[in-house]
């Protein structure tokens, strides 16, 4: 999923369980994606892209047990819980950092084609509803509507629906194999693609926590 609407669940977490704190809560959303940027670093996980590059389907996450499976989503989950019940001596806090990490798999698994697995070491048919493979424009329409759905639930500003229509819409060309845009350039580069990720996470994070309801960046 795209690092703005991951990043924007943060808020929604935030709507039901108002004394997590945010910039945790931000964190805790894109935890697997940060572990996967840094695993791609040090070669632990690896991806491929084909070329020519015209969309998502493209792009093929061959191998990301360590950020993106269902047992890494519960292990950070864990941690995330054991962090907020350590610093924050609340169970609501504990509960709401564990459903924001994981809620990354949770919804990399309705998008992504069947390359998530169970567990590492488990040799298991992968996981993944497939738009992302099989039919990324629905992916794209999925994904903007989610985003959407969010901004509403949380009384969102224009900022922040600025925000969110600006990264999904500078995104589209990966969506639509038709549209021809700045994916090309990483045919065959998948560390250019993660070099990619990485660089929208540190931008949508900051910039979902300073478009965010102002109530939100305050301290509960
Ligand atoms: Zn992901």
């Amino acid at each position: 999923m795209h690092a703005a609407n991951h990043a924007i669940t943060a808020l929604a977490i935030k709507k039901i369980a108002p004394t997590a704190p945010l910039i945790p809560l931000l964190v805790s959303v894109q935890a697997a994606e940060l572990l996967w940027v840094g695993f791609h670093f040090v070669g632990w996980e690896w991806s491929r892209v084909d070329s020519p590059m015209n969309s998502i389907a493209n792009v093929h996450f061959e191998h990301m047990p360590w950020s993106h499976s269902i047992f890494a989503g519960i292990i950070l989950a864990l941690l995330f819980a054991a962090l907020g019940a350590a610093l924050w001596k609340q169970w609501t806090v504990a509960a709401a950092l564990a459903v924001g990490a994981f809620s990354h798999v949770a919804l990399d698994l309705l998008l992504h084609a069947p390359d998530i697995a169970v567990a590492p070491f488990l040799d298991m048919p992968k996981l993944g509803l497939g738009p992302y493979g099989s039919a990324p424009a629905l992916a794209f329409v999925l994904e903007i509507a989610f985003g959407l759905a969010i901004w509403r639930l949380i009384g969102g500003g224009k900022w922040l629906l600025g925000l969110l229509v600006l990264f999904n819409a500078v995104g589209v060309t990966f969506y639509l194999p038709q549209l021809h845009g700045g994916e090309v350039a990483l045919a065959g580069q998948p560390m250019q693609m993660v070099t990619f990720v990485a660089l929208q996470i540190v931008l949508t994070l900051p910039l979902t926590y300073f478009f965010a309801p102002r109530w939100m960046r305050r301290r509960a």
